[in-house]
């Protein structure tokens, strides 16, 4: 993994942290997108039922058209199912930006590796993973 992925890792982690007082019973979940080795959105889970932190950050991206060129860096894998907001991977496939790198697998039983399998089958990523403790 290369020292860049784990900079802006170690960003989106701290940038979850804003999330930590509401996002519950969700979890915390931070997202940071790079282009050309300049972050150009951030997001992190809203209140409980709002967006989540990976489809805040796409909000936030003001040219749409660098996506496919960009890495979306999120703290925790995307959810595959449709709860209070619609799949986050599924909207990531929709998307499709150039790599997406996942701080750890979600443990909740809808979503672990449900996620993934969305994306490597909409996308073909290859994933790397770390694991935050
Ligand atoms: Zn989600």
């Amino acid at each position: 993994m290369p020292h860049r992925d784990e900079l802006y890792m170690a960003r989106a982690i701290e940038i979850a942290k804003n999330s930590r007082r509401f996002s519950s019973p969700n979890p915390c979940v931070g997202a940071v997108i790079v282009h050309q080795d300049k972050i150009i959105a951030e997001g992190y889970t809203s209140i409980y039922g709002g967006a989540h932190g990976e489809i805040n950050a796409l909000k936030k991206v003001k040219n749409p058209n660098i996506l496919s060129e960009s890495t979306l860096y999120v703290t925790l894998e995307p959810c595959a199912h449709e709860g209070k907001t619609p799949s986050c991977a599924k909207k990531i496939a929709e998307v499709k930006p150039k790599r997406v790198v996942i701080g750890m697998l979600d443990p909740f039983e809808k979503v672990n590796g449900e996620g993934l399998k969305i994306l490597q089958f909409k996308i073909r990523y290859k994933f790397a993973y770390f694991l935050i403790c």
